[in-house]
């Protein structure tokens, strides 16, 4: 079997549509999804940096993958919740309501991302700024928690 063919059916197995092979990464970086955020969010590849793993959260709440928002959380962060089908209920809330129209990265080191969210909830401008925090959870790269947040204007 030929890497390429191996690709394409693991990307079936996951039931994403063929339009998604072309498609932009919704994490808005240009590039395209399978290039991008696609092989961590099909345990392809783990994410090599907190960067990259926050960027593949974002495109996971984009696409409703409520179980890579899970997995990508650390175990000992706040906002772990332990009722797992609640949060999965609310991961998919969100991600249907909204639309996910920009991610700007304005600061990244090891640990820390800050982003500009452009998001847009049922015709409301949900924009947000957030200094995030992340941590290895074994071999992968966690979200912990907003270090700040906030409503800023862009
Ligand atoms: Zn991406």
């Amino acid at each position: 079997m030929t890497s390429m063919q191996k690709s394409y059916d693991s990307f079936h197995k996951n039931n994403y549509t063929d339009k998604s092979i072309f498609m932009k990464c919704p994490c808005h970086s240009g590039k395209n999804y399978d290039l991008c955020c696609g092989p961590y969010h099909k345990n392809q590849k783990l994410p090599e940096t907190a960067l990259h793993l926050m960027r593949s959260r974002y495109s996971a709440y984009a696409l409703d993958l409520a179980d890579y928002i899970i997995k990508s959380t650390h175990p000992n962060s706040p906002l772990f919740e332990k009722n797992r089908s609640d949060w999965i209920a609310s991961i998919h809330e969100f991600s249907r309501t909204t639309q996910f129209q920009g991610l700007r990265i304005e600061f990244s080191d090891e640990t820390h991302v800050t982003f500009y969210a452009i998001l847009n909830t049922l015709g409301k401008d949900t924009s947000f700024r957030e200094k995030s925090l992340f941590e290895k959870s074994g071999d992968l790269w966690c979200y912990v928690s907003p270090i700040t947040s906030g409503r800023t204007k862009r």
